[in-house]
């Protein structure tokens, strides 16, 4: 087996083919070599060795020292020097890389190979003895944080201790001897905490370091983050060592990253920061604040200190050719990350930049009318979840609003929660319902969980790549970060700014896409729908096959499902128009009626209030199809339960509060979910089915005779489970169409269908079709009653089921292929059989679902229904699973 993989110099062993095998940073750094970009030459040990590293009780293979050997004797042909040698000591920086990015979860140490012998050599080679000692100090920190597992504030400490003492303020202002006391100390800091001296043998250091790597790949941060983002343990990580280029020579060098385009609006612009004289993390990790790459950008940004354009011109000149070259080589926007060591460019990395949803069309729609790439292949690029970061609200430009202080866009979309200080508080918060925004200096890893909490995220320090920023826009949750005005006071519980003091628990709104940071509650606007969103959706709807349909029942959401492209109603659930507080009256009148005719006289009040509902719905659908669902719940759920409740609504309806009681206990079930609902309340009330199809009926002709719309009614029967109910219920139905025609003259054509959400139902689906014309699969109650697992109980243990891997998603998010779609799939072909060209939809929460819309397509569904917000994700979805 072939462990190691070298690269450098114009030519590398991998490719980018091979990113599974060598982890993505592996495998683009293979492949930049092989363009003949500057790669400082290193090698690369793959993903297979941590694989075999935690089969084999943290071994590793037994050839692996050897190609470790030889893979450094190749970089010392590359540049001179030899890695451990005394005179002439090539460093080297080792780092992660794992086939999906990863970003902060796993290690880096930098300066790998110095010693107390070769930093001597390191700085007479540079000329530089400042340079040398700062480097030493800042490995046997990073060294001795990622592997020996030192705290970083013991070094802190030290170093806070050190400058007070001679009365300094910067970094920069220590000079070469001060950074050697410093280097003594530090090793005493390593050699107290861990009870042995710092490692001198840079074997020792590099074996030490790739075991860190691989032991990283199953420390709590990577695996929480593997868990969010559903990436398998097996996959493992790389491991890169690499010639140490050093961005922290002095001023004529730097490091820095920059985006080939901008990654919060997408628009075509090289974009980045970066530092002169500094080494790799202090960027990202936003201690610094950064200078602006472009001219362009530091004028923008009103910043004094020069760019990077201005600063080192032939540096960038080279990056601009570089970033161009590898735009047009990966046909997508990169993340790159480049330090500059005298004067000279060296690229430490690229891979596909993360964005905004904003971002990733403006890109997606760009590069097609670029013809770098087809309009199908921008389709494919967009993952249909993230446009649910375009759907939601932005602060109102015209609202007043009380600004505490404006940070930088970090990423858009506005906020508003109570503040909290601490993850955990973001999590305790979220558990109960209430929305927060994270407070912190800064996020770590550490924080993730917090984030995803939260509605949105401030940071007091940090620039546009430090992690709050980055991981907010994978999240798609607004952020605003560097609101370095902002005094955070983590004991007290407050943040101040300007005079203001605010506390845990106070409303703040945070405006990712203007940096603003609000006290209170602003006015939010509906999201603008047009530009590369619609470009995009229009290529999409091309491509689809399937149409996409929302849950709607109120006129609000039937528009909001229109204005998001939705082309019908496949769900409407009628008994969400029985709560409303005059309506509620009348449902409860019928329900605590002794016989027929009491309650024939209740739901006569309720018919011309239904008829309106109707009316406003095939108004708004304007002859789309419409499905509507006849009343499904138990009817205990319209009675109150509570004494005080019970008591209030006796008087309300002139009855007893003893009768009340009397009928809800009548009413009561151990099981209501497997109970009296759905189509057994039409047997058993079926003027509760009449009053209802009188509606539809009187509603569709009053509309047709107005707008001269076709309007064909679907009327749907709901937890079926054999073809006898819908027989009967279909007959009395069919009776109330032919007395409305008589009465209005109007001859309706329309569809009586049902849902398919018991077993039994899928199972029989053949007989049923031979009276429905329409199935519409309830896959809510299909997976309850396939699994076994009640919908409104499963949260208590269902999460532990998917970290132990007993299910692979949440069965009642993404649909459970094997069980669940395997009856589906039955339902549709004997359905099919027995009644062809038979229309088959889905309409439970799975209808939103990406995951579930691919299966639905392979199931040649004709369309898919879901929630008016997630109708434009359907269609994108919809689109991709037909590519
Ligand atoms: C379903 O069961 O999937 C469905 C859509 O109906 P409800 O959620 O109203 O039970
Ligand atoms: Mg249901």
């Amino acid at each position: 087996t072939k462990w190691v993989y070298t690269f450098g110099d114009g030519q590398a062993e991998g490719s980018s083919g091979l990113r599974n095998l060598l982890g993505g940073k592996g495998a683009n750094l293979a492949e930049m070599a092989n363009l003949g970009l500057p790669v400082p030459p290193g090698f690369t040990i793959t993903t297979d060795v941590c694989t075999y590293y935690y089969d084999n009780g943290h071994a590793y293979p037994p050839d692996l020292e050897k190609a470790v050997e030889d893979a450094l004797a190749y970089i010392s042909r590359q540049t001179g020097n030899v890695f451990g040698d005394p005179a002439k000591p090539q460093l080297v920086s080792v780092r992660s890389g794992a086939r999906a990015s990863m970003p902060g979860m796993m290690d880096t140490v930098l300066n790998l190979g110095l010693n107390d012998e070769t930093v001597v050599a390191v700085a007479k080679a540079a000329g530089d003895e400042r340079f040398a000692w700062d480097s030493y100090r800042r490995f046997i920190n990073m060294y001795g944080n990622v592997v020996l597992d030192v705290a970083h504030h013991h070094f802190e400490e030290v170093l806070e201790i050190y400058k007070e003492r001679k009365g300094i303020e910067l970094d920069t202002e220590l000079s070469a001897a001060d950074w050697q006391e410093l280097v003594k100390q530090y090793k005493a800091i390593v050699e107290q905490e861990t009870g042995k001296p710092f490692p001198q043998d840079p074997k020792e250091q590099l074996w030490g370091a790739i075991g860190a790597v691989f032991g990283s790949w199953m420390n709590s941060r990577a695996i929480k983050y593997r868990e969010l983002h559903a990436i398998p343990a097996s996959w493992g990580t790389a491991v890169n060592v690499q010639a140490m280029v050093f961005g922290n020579r002095g001023e004529t060098s730097a490091t820095g990253v920059a985006f080939t385009r901008n990654p919060s609006t997408g628009e075509k612009e090289l974009y980045g920061e970066f530092l002169i004289n500094a080494q790799g993390e202090d960027v990202v990790a936003g201690i610094r604040t950064p200078q602006d790459i472009t001219e362009k950008a530091r004028v923008a940004s009103g910043s004094t200190r020069p760019s990077l354009e201005n600063a080192l011109p032939d540096a960038y000149a080279e990056l601009v050719r570089i970033y161009t070259l590898l735009e047009s080589h990966y046909r997508d926007m990169q993340d790159l990350e480049f330090t500059i060591e005298n004067g000279k460019l060296w690229m430490l990395q690229t891979r596909n930049g993360k964005r905004t949803a904003k971002a990733a069309l403006r890109i997606a729609v760009d590069l097609a009318n670029e013809g770098v790439i087809t309009q199908h292949e921008a389709v494919a690029r967009i993952e249909p979840a993230a446009l649910d970061q375009l759907l939601h609200p932005t602060i109102d430009p015209k609202a007043d609003r009380k600004v505490l202080v404006t940070g930088l866009p970090a990423s858009p979309g506005a906020a508003c929660g109570e503040i909290v200080f601490t993850s955990e508080a973001a999590e305790e918060a979220r558990k109960v319902g209430r929305k927060v925004i994270l407070v912190r200096v800064e996020t770590s890893p550490e924080d993730i969980h917090g984030m995803h909490a939260a509605e949105g995220i401030l940071t007091t320090r940090g620039g546009m790549t430090s992690h709050a920023a980055v991981v907010a826009r994978g999240m798609g949750k607004p952020c605003v970060s560097g609101a370095g005005s902002v005094r955070v006071d983590y004991a007290a519980g407050t943040l101040t700014s300007g005079g203001v003091t605010l506390k845990a628990g106070d409303i703040l709104t945070v405006d990712g896409g203007t940096g603003q940071v609000i006290v209170g509650e602003v006015k939010m606007l509906e999201p603008e729908l047009s530009g590369e969103f619609a470009t995009l959706m229009g290529w999409a709807d091309s491509v689809r096959r399937m149409k996409v349909r929302a849950n709607a029942e109120t006129p609000l959401d039937a528009r909001t499902a229109r204005n998001f492209g939705a082309e019908g109603i496949g769900l409407s659930r009628t008994e969400h128009m029985f709560f409303d507080a005059e309506r509620i009256v009348a449902v409860r009148e019928m329900i605590l009626s002794d016989d027929e005719k009491g309650r024939r006289a209740a739901l006569a009040k309720l018919l011309p209030m239904q008829r309106q509902d109707f009316v406003e719905l095939f108004t708004i659908m304007q002859g789309l199809p419409v499905t509507i669902r006849l009343l499904d719940p138990p009817l205990h759920e319209f009675l109150p339960h509570s004494e005080a409740e019970i008591a209030e609504v006796a008087q309300a309806l002139g009855v007893s509060a003893d009768k009340l009681k009397a009928r809800a206990h009548a009413l009561h079930e151990f099981n209501p979910m497997l109970g009296f609902r759905g189509v057994r309340l039409a047997i058993v009330y079926p003027e509760i089915a009449e009053m209802q199809a009188r509606a539809i009926f009187e509603a569709a002709s009053q509309v047709a005779k107005e707008t001269g719309e076709t309007i064909k009614p679907e009327i749907m029967v709901p937890l079926v489970m054999t073809s006898a109910e819908l027989d009967l219920t279909k007959a009395r139905i069919d009776a109330v169409a032919k007395e409305v025609a008589q009465e209005t003259g109007v001859t309706l054509d329309y569809y009586v269908g049902t849902m398919i959400e018991l077993p039994r139902a899928a199972l029989r689906a053949g007989d049923i079709a031979k009276t429905a014309e329409f199935f519409s699969f309830g896959t809510n109650d299909l997976t309850q009653t396939t699994l076994g697992i009640s919908r409104d109980d499963a949260s208590t243990f269902l999460g532990d089921y998917v970290a132990k891997g007993i299910l692979a998603t949440d069965p009642f998010v993404t649909i459970d292929r094997e069980g669940v779609g395997e009856l589906v799939a039955l339902a549709a072909r004997n359905g099919r059989e027995a009644r062809p060209g038979i229309k088959l939809g889905i309409c439970g929460e799975h209808g939103g679902d990406p995951a579930t819309i691919a299966f639905c397509e392979e199931t040649g569904l004709d369309y898919v229904s879901c929630s008016p917000y997630r109708v434009p994700i359907a269609r994108l979805a919809a689109a991709q699973a037909a590519l």
